[in-house]
């Protein structure tokens, strides 16, 4: 599914989305020149918010005596991936379609695994059970005011013969049920909930029609959820040139915009329900496993939806009469839009195959010093056709990381961590491979796992971008300032920061995605998203709490899930010499070889208590429009508020006494319980109505899909006004932001009275 594989991104464009971030710096970084390691001291916030400058001397998170060693380590790291290397892996990753439940899926899990074995790292396939449908028979055709066949495949183009292959699956939307459907249309805009508002102001109904959707501002998912609520007989999705087609830019092969054949396909799975194989909710898809009957599974759809080209979508929208559209409805194909019904009249019939479908992960590892201390590396490598940016870039970029980390480990280095690098399949589906390991690994993630770092569509042009949890977004943008920009020599950082100064986002993908406005606090930092849904880090993060990041270079990318997202389109327009999937390696490796060397985790907890401080205000204001809940937030008022105490007397804490150098056991226990302030913040029962996801603090919107809602159980209660249940969600948010700032507390106590004991120590 993907966000756009980065599926926040929403289609597409997740990770580039411009949201606006805190940039709190904190800091386990060490000052300098004081004798040694003997006698670290921590940067506090005001230096760093005053020079924001990186000092070379100093690395969030490891000791003075080893940063030396860190930057050695890193600019070794960094000579060794390499475009060349890049461009043959993604040739050979894009070489055949790969959709997941297929040989091609198979075949391209088995070559991944070949390449981490040949670079040094254990590697194995892991097999799972999953319940996937694939398309027997895809057939839309208008039955009045005349007859003609649509739902006409992509054209091939002559510059890009693998546009001829006859391997690529035909246009469908995953998980919508078989059906049979002839009736009247109605355009619904993207389907959205404000659009079915909209239509009923007009008077249009739909009820038993089918519905035409632009994709777009939002997961597909939602909008198949939101047209059965209406109650649809049917739904069609298709791209509007407005949107990644011509009115964007030139289309494919002239430019990288989706030509007027160009097909989305993607699932409709309810992901935001939960994710993962339909059948085995919660628990593993082994050969084993209970599975529910499909009728029973709550992340299946139930009306008819398949995808259709712009072309289709002018052939059916020239038949609708009705109002015109409003405004801004009105999209970018050559005719006046209007709602419809009118003369229109579909036949739709689809017949899906639906089965237990093997599906491959690839599990790899780098085992370090301490095997109980993983950090965790993904991305997914199942493709709707070729799938060359989403998601082979990341896979590309990924393997480019492994093999640099394989021959520093050749050379005689052996990480202080181990690294686990995961290849999922099937995340197209419902983000099934990931989920699947995550389901059976749960405990031991949560024992092990420090952090997830998600790699999907990670190279369609040179723009930086990403998301993650607040603790990790310093660690980007720190990560940001090591690699260079190939295009300007400069860092990555500063060009991320220049290009967000002068306004300019992504052009396409986010028009697809809109931003979450959120004020920058500190207009010196690019801003990095929350972590909605739509890829890999959904499990580790929303289920069992693992630490995560998500990030890529965007740029302008119209061929979405197309037959076009092909080694021919990258080799034209994404990156044609390589040279952003060698930057992104870097970017995995500097971040990978920080997390797993550093001697405490370089994670930011005064920027996270901070920002849920935010929420929670947002939410009182929010509330405030509705006071007929009579809703009570002072205790959350004052949690937030002591969470923000704690996050900063742990700080200080580390700071004062930098919390080494201390003996092994006790930097253990202050490592595991820097990790486990994010599990603190899970609530145990899960979200009410979607137990899957249990963070209180983010979750994939239900009527958004990819992009996050901010404390989710209450606000989602309060846009429900059910009271009851915001009442009981603000408890469980209390509740979980006491636990995390007892965690917090106990860092401050083991810093401290680590202090003490040391304390002769620097004063040598
Ligand atoms: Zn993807």
């Amino acid at each position: 599914m993907t966000r756009m594989c980065s599926k926040q991104r929403e289609d597409g464009l997740s990770a580039w989305r411009r949201v606006a971030v805190f940039a709190t710096a904190v800091a386990l970084s060490f000052v300098p020149g004081v004798s040694d390691a003997q006698a670290p001291i921590l940067a506090t916030s005001q230096d760093k918010a005053q020079d924001r400058a990186p000092d070379k001397a100093k690395i969030r998170g490891f000791l003075t005596g080893h940063v030396a060693a860190e930057r050695e380590l890193e600019q070794k790291l960094q000579r060794l991936p390499s475009s060349e290397s890049a461009e043959r892996t993604l040739r050979i990753l894009t070489s055949t379609p790969h959709m997941a439940g297929t040989d091609g899926s198979r075949r391209v899990a088995e070559f991944i695994r070949d390449q981490l074995r040949s670079y040094g790292f254990e590697a194995e396939l892991v097999r799972y059970r999953a319940w996937l449908p694939q398309p027997t028979e895809v057939k839309l055709e208008l039955v009045q005011p005349e007859t003609k066949a649509l739902g006409t495949p992509e054209e091939p183009f002559e510059s890009d013969k693998d546009t001829y292959d006859k391997r690529a699956v035909v246009g469908f939307n995953s998980y919508s049920p078989s059906g049979e459907v002839t009736a009247p249309v109605v355009y619904v805009n993207y389907g959205t909930q404000e659009d079915y508002r909209r239509l009923s102001e007009l008077s249009v109904g739909v009820e038993g029609k089918i519905v035409l959707a632009r994709y777009g501002r939002g997961f597909r998912g939602v909008k198949a959820k939101v047209a059965e609520e209406n109650k649809a007989a049917g739904l069609i999705l298709y791209s509007d040139p407005a949107d990644d087609g011509y009115v964007a830019g030139d289309a494919y092969p002239r430019g990288p915009w989706r030509p007027m054949s160009g097909i989305q396909r993607g699932s409709i799975q309810y992901t935001f329900i939960f994710p993962g194989d339909p059948l085995t909710p919660g628990v593993a898809a082994t050969e084993q496993a209970q599975r529910i009957d499909p009728r029973w599974a709550q992340n299946l759809p139930h009306i008819p939806t398949m995808p259709v080209s712009p072309r289709d979508a002018l052939e059916i929208l020239q038949h609708l009469d009705g109002p015109q559209v409003p405004r801004e409805w009105q999209g970018g194909l050559p005719l006046t839009y209007h709602t419809g019904p009118g003369q229109a009249v579909l036949h739709l019939k689809l017949v899906m195959d639906y089965q237990q479908r093997a599906i491959y992960d690839v599990v790899g590892k780098l085992r370090g010093q301490h095997d109980d201390e993983w950090v965790v590396v993904g991305n997914h490598h199942d493709a709707w056709v070729f799938g060359a940016v989403d998601p082979s870039s990341g896979t590309t970029a990924v393997l480019e990381a492994a093999r640099a980390l394989g021959e520093l480990a050749r050379a005689g280095w052996k990480p202080r961590r181990t690294i686990l690098i995961g290849h999922w399949d099937a995340e197209e589906y419902g983000l099934i491979g990931s989920t699947e390991w995550v389901e059976e690994h749960a405990a031991e993630l949560q024992r092990k796992a420090v952090a997830y770092i998600n790699l999907d569509s990670a190279v369609s042009g040179g723009n930086f971008g990403g998301s993650a949890t607040p603790s990790l977004r310093e660690l980007v943008r720190e990560a940001a300032r090591e690699v260079a920009d190939p295009r300007t020599g400069r860092s990555v950082y500063e060009v991320w920061k220049e290009r967000l100064e002068k306004g300019q986002g992504p052009r396409s993908p986010s028009a697809l995605a809109p931003p979450i406005d959120a004020p920058r606090q500190n207009d010196s930092d690019p801003p990095l998203g929350m972590l909605g849904a739509g890829s890999d880090f959904t499990p580790f993060f929303h289920h069992v709490g693992i630490p995560s990041l998500d990030m890529g270079f965007g740029g302008d990318y119209g061929v979405y899930h197309a037959l076009y997202d092909d080694f021919y389109w990258m080799k034209t327009f994404g990156d044609p010499s390589f040279v952003y999937h060698a930057a992104m390696a870097r970017m995995v490796g500097i971040l990978v070889l920080r997390l797993a060397e550093s001697d405490l985790l370089p994670f930011d907890y005064d920027a996270y208590a901070t920002e849920i401080d935010r929420y929670r205000n947002e939410l009182e204001v929010l509330a405030k429009v509705s006071p007929e809940g009579k809703l009570d937030f002072s205790a959350l008022r004052d949690a937030a508020a002591a969470l923000k105490t704690s996050a900063a007397r742990a700080q200080k804490a580390l700071e004062a006494h930098g919390g080494v150098p201390m003996d092994a056991t006790r930097a253990t226990a202050l490592n595991r319980q820097l990790v486990d302030v994010e599990q603190a913040l899970l609530a145990p029962q899960g979200l009410t109505g979607r137990p899957w996801f249990r963070h209180t603090i983010y979750a994939p919107g239900t009527y958004t899909g990819y992009s996050a809602v901010l404390l989710p159980g209450v606000r989602e209660a309060l846009d429900r006004k059910d009271w009851d249940t915001a009442r009981r969600e603000t408890s469980s948010l209390v509740e979980a932001l006491h636990r995390a700032a007892a965690r917090l507390d106990e860092i401050a106590r083991v810093a401290s009275s680590n202090a003490k004991v040391e304390k002769p120590a620097a004063g040598r």
